[in-house]
């Protein structure tokens, strides 16, 4: 579905009518999903890059639409950040998540879980019946219901996120850590945050936008600008995630310039909880 500009509706076309009919019709559909039960999560794992194991899963939702087939998040996603719809599918997305790594950690499997944010659900107002704002709400609820330690979740943000309305965003970023979340930076590289916030919030992981790892064997600028992200993450004592990594040429790359964690189809697909175990059971990706 393609993204209309807010105040495009009065310049109809016939073929954006077409897609703003599109448009509606997801959006539609989308508002009624949650409550027919309608999304899942799969998760990918993120691998140590020196011994193979598996460290953690990022939880990665997909939409399985009876009338529209399978949507895919890059579809869907921008539209339930255009709709709210995301505030409502992050907590359950959150719901999820943790009561997944709680049901993984009594099985043998203490991985921590990964969970995307968006920026919506930072930017909720908290009225004055709330006791903490609607994101803590929803990450605390998850962790309580779940019963999981908060070190086996980590929250992931981009870049954007930490531009915006600062001191509400430190806030919670700050409780989170206290609490003990780990908070890692998604598509690290690509936005158009100031390094300068590295130091100011408290950041634990950077996950390498896969653009970087890429054609990090051809191409040299690919390959300084990640030795320079993971460089300074060693010096600031953050690990480094790469994401996106398809092939052992580029492992053996990520390994030499010391990055920590890996994750992409070269280990595995985002799979389903059912696959989940027996992915673990294969044991070490070596
Ligand atoms: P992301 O957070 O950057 O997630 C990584 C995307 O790269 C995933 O796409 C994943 O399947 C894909 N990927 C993983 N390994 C490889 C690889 O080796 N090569 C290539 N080419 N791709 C790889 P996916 O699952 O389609 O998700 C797309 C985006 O949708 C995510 O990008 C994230 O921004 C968003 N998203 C997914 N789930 C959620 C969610 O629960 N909440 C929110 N707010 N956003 C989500
Ligand atoms: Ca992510
Ligand atoms: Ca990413
Ligand atoms: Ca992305």
């Amino acid at each position: 579905a393609k993204k209309l500009g807010k105040n495009n509706y009065q310049f109809f076309t016939p073929e954006m009518n077409n897609s703003a009919q599109k448009y509606l019709k997801l959006e539609k559909h989308l508002r009624r999903a949650l409550e027919q039960d309608e999304f899942v999560l799969h998760y990918q794992p993120q691998v140590d890059a020196k011994t193979g194991m598996i460290i953690g899963m990022e939880a990665l939702i997909r939409w399985m639409s009876p009338e529209l087939g399978m949507v895919s998040p890059a579809d869907f996603i921008p539209l339930a950040e255009d709709t709210g719809l995301i505030v409502p599918i992050g907590a359950w997305v959150l719901k999820m998540a943790c009561s997944q790594a709680r049901f993984w950690q009594q099985n043998g499997f203490p991985v921590r879980v990964a969970v995307n944010l968006s920026s919506r659900q930072f930017h909720q107002v908290q009225n004055q019946q709330q006791s903490r704002h609607p994101l803590l709400d929803a990450v605390l609820n998850a962790l309580d219901e779940a019963d999981l330690p908060p070190e086996l979740l980590e929250l992931e943000i981009t870049e954007g996120i930490l531009m915006q309305q600062l001191d509400a965003t430190m806030d919670i970023l700050n409780t989170l850590k206290n609490i003990g979340v780990r908070l890692s930076i998604d598509d690290f590289g690509t936005g158009y945050s100031s390094l300068s916030y590295l130091k100011r919030f408290p950041i634990d992981i950077l996950k390498i936008d896969k653009s970087f790892v890429n054609d990090i064997t051809t191409d040299p600028s690919d390959k300084a600008i990640v030795a320079a992200i993971t460089a300074m993450a060693q010096q600031l004592k953050l690990e480094v995630v790469a994401e996106g990594v398809e092939t052992l040429a580029q492992l053996e790359f990520l390994r030499e310039l010391q990055c920590n964690f890996v994750q992409g189809y070269y280990f595995s697909k985002p799979v389903s909880s059912d696959k989940v175990m027996s992915v673990h059971q294969q044991g070490i990706f070596a």
